[in-house]
Parts: structure tokens; C-alpha cells; sequence
């Protein structure tokens, strides 16, 4: 089965992508991951959209996906987080391989702004905290696991590029829910209860 997670900035796509890939044992391929991981001459291009808030142009965007999937991944299941991200890129998507479900993970335009001015990261081990929701670090802004100090991220931490991310995603990326009639998961739930939404749903 290859299923789509989606969700405005802040929605917990990533946490459930992640959470419901280790339970179902399927490889989980975030693109925001890809593109931040990116390394040598394209990673400058590369940041330089993503920092501001920006989608990366949809030619770059499936390079790098290219590069990282291979016909294995696809022929096996996956869950994709992140992608697609407008209606060319659904159809670039559908010309390799076929999606069965896309799920929806949402929450309020205020909820998702509240939660990305919360959300710290960890370098080292991509563990991701926030401090307005849940998991909070014991020591404020250090890695439980690893001690590191934690960062926001440069498209998390300025409110413009924040709405601007927003913006996109109800002008972009909402016409593909429609496209694939993606089902919608209450975001604004625990974690726990929208892990078990979402298997119910697949
Ligand atoms: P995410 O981790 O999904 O919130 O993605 C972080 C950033 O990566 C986005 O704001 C975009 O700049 C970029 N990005 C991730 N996925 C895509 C995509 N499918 N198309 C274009 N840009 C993307």
C-alpha cells in the first residue's frame, strides 16, 4: 500500500508518518527531510527556499526524490510525507506510481501557528520537541538523548515566513486533497489517539 501524509506546517504529519511507518514496518520518505539533508552544490539553492518559507521548484524537488527512491521502495509500499505538494506534482507522482490512500492530518490555522513557534529541534538525533505542546524537553532547550542544545528552525522561528508556509499549503496544496479525496484525521487530538484515527482509517 502507498499512502500520502499530509498537513498544514505544525499538523504532526511527520510525528504520525514516522510513528505509523515503524508500526507497519514501510520504508517513510519525508521530503522536507530529503531537501534539509540535501548535501554539496544544490544544498545552497536548496536552503535558500526553504529558509524563507518557500516550496523548492517541482523539478528540483523531483531529483532529489529520484535520487533517494528507488523502484524497490515504490514496488514494496511507502509512506510519503510531504509530497506531493501541488497538483504537478500528484501527477508526476501518479505517472511513476500509484497512491491508494492519502491521509489528512488536521488542525486550525492558529493551532498549527502556535505549535510551529513551539517546535526545537535536536542536530544530532532529529528528536523534535515543543514547548507549547508535547514532548517538552526536561532541560528547556536541550535533547533529552543526546544533551545538544536544540535549534528552531530558520522557517519555524520568523511569524512572516510562518504565514507564508500556511499560505501555500491552502493555495497549493489543498487542491490535491481533493485530487486524491484524502481522508481527514483530527489533528488537535494526542498523539496516541491520532495513531489510532489514522490506522483505523488504513
Ligand atoms: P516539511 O518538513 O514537510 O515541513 O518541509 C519543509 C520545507 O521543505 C517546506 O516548507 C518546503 O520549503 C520544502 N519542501 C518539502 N517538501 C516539498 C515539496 N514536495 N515540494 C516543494 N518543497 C518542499
Amino acid at each position: 500500500m502507498n499512502l500520502v501524509f499530509t498537513g498544514v506546517q505544525g499538523s504532526g504529519k511527520g510525528t504520525q508518518a514516522k510513528i505509523v511507518s515503524e508500526k507497519l514496518g514501510m520504508p517513510h520518505i519525508s521530503t522536507g527531510d530529503l531537501l534539509r539533508n540535501s548535501q554539496g552544490k544544490l544544498k545552497k539553492e536548496i536552503d535558500s527556499y526553504i529558509s524563507f518559507g518557500k516550496l523548492v521548484p517541482d523539478s528540483l524537488m523531483i531529483n532529489v526524490l529520484n535520487e533517494r527512491v528507488s523502484g524497490n521502495d515504490y514496488l514494496e509500499g511507502f509512506i510519503l510525507d510531504g509530497f506531493p505538494r501541488n497538483l504537478k506534482q500528484a501527477e508526476e507522482l501518479d505517472k511513476i506510481v500509484q497512491i491508494n490512500k492519502m491521509i489528512e492530518v488536521h488542525i486550525s490555522d492558529e493551532e498549527a501557528r502556535r505549535r510551529i513557534r513551539g517546535r526545537w529541534n535536536c542536530r544530532k538525533c532529529e528528536a523534535i520537541y515543543n514547548t507549547f505542546t508535547l514532548p517538552k524537553p526536561k532541560i528547556e532547550r536541550y535533547c533529552d538523548k543526546c544533551n545538544e542544545p536544540l535549534y528552531q528552525r530558520d522557517d519555524d522561528s520568523n511569524d512572516s515566513f510562518v504565514n507564508k508556509r500556511i499560505e501555500i499549503y491552502h493555495k497549493e496544496t489543498e487542491p490535491v486533497l481533493a485530487y486524491y479525496h484524502s481522508i481527514r484525521i483530527n489533528g488537535e487530538q494526542g498523539i496516541e489517539k491520532v495513531t489510532k484515527d489514522i490506522l483505523k482509517e488504513i
